[in-house]
């Protein structure tokens, strides 16, 4: 989608501090963290939510949070523990509308989540 802020982001349109990269997904720095560690997956495929997630694109959900699991493991995070968290909509706090899974570490987070 030409004027989505992470399709530009996963085509390298405009800049962002990746960790990780394949042919499917994209992982890299949130512009503004709210943890030591904050990382946002996401598929290079435009979807716009995971309420849009067809069937097909199932099993590319699923690798993104295996991906994001194993980064959480490379970077230490995973003895204490971490969240992923995947916004939904207004009610949801979604405010980039191309699915992702923001993982959060380094920190303990408190619950229920605001
Ligand atoms: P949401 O609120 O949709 O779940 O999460 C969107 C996230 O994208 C926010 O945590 C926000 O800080 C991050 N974000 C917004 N614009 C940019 C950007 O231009 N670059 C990066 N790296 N992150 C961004
Ligand atoms: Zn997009």
């Amino acid at each position: 989608m030409s004027d989505c802020l992470f399709c530009k982001i996963a085509g390298g349109e405009i800049p962002a501090g990746i960790v990780y990269e394949d042919d499917d997904m994209i992982a890299f720095k949130d512009i503004s963290p709210v943890a030591p560690v904050h990382v946002l997956f996401i598929p290079k495929k435009h979807i716009e939510s995971l309420d849009t997630l067809s069937s097909e694109d199932a099993a590319l959900a699923g690798k993104i949070l295996f991906k994001a699991a194993e980064y959480a493991r490379k970077e230490g995070l995973a003895e204490d523990g971490y969240r992923v968290i995947n916004n939904i909509g207004k009610n949801g706090g979604q405010t980039v509308f191309h699915m992702h899974f923001h993982l959060i570490g380094g920190r303990a987070c408190t619950w229920p989540p605001g």
